[in-house]
């Protein structure tokens, strides 16, 4: 990874130094490790352990090698939200009266996460509050100029 950079970003004896330790944590059964710990949760939930999670092993295990350095791209998956609306899906300036003729729906609007299903939302639910504001604002939208 460092010949990928102009500066060396990674000393290797630190990251060697953070995997042992991390691997160490494997062995210890009250890891505070909070990988590990999320994992074994993850795991006690068959569907969790069938399907989406690896069986729990060391990173320098021969076995499970070689290592390969992974280069990640940061992106905003969901935004849970950003402009207020009203249940018209009208927008709503910071005084909370609508903006005239601005409509939103969908993620934007909080109807994806955030706003229909809480800061809690689940994977999977977001289109259908996307769909369905979508349908309110535009039925709003569309009583408006009638
Ligand atoms: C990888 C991934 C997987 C997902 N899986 C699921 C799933 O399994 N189930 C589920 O329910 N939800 C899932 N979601 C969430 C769901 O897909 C989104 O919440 C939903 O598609 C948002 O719809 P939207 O219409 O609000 O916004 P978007 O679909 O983001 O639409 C916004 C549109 O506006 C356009 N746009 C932006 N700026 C401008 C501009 N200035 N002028 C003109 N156009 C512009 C964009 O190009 C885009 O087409 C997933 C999201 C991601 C990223």
């Amino acid at each position: 990874m460092n010949a990928l950079t102009e500066a060396p970003l990674i000393d290797l004896a630190s990251l060697e130094r953070e995997i042992r330790a991390r691997d160490r944590q494997l062995d210890n059964p009250f890891s505070k490790d909070s990988q590990i710990t999320a994992l074994r949760g993850a795991r006690n939930y068959l569907g969790d352990k069938l399907i989406r999670t690896a069986k729990p092993h060391r990173l320098l295990d021969p076995a499970a090698g070689p290592l390969i350095a992974v280069r990640l791209h940061i992106i905003t998956r969901k935004t849970l939200g950003g402009l207020e609306t009203d249940l018209s899906g009208r927008v709503l300036n910071e005084d909370g009266n609508p903006v005239r003729g601005l409509y939103a729906a969908g993620e934007v609007a909080g109807f994806g996460g955030g706003g229909m299903h809480g800061y809690r939302a689940l994977e999977g639910t977001f289109l259908g509050g996307c769909l369905f504001s979508g349908r309110v604002a535009g039925r709003a939208a569309a009583h408006a100029v009638i």
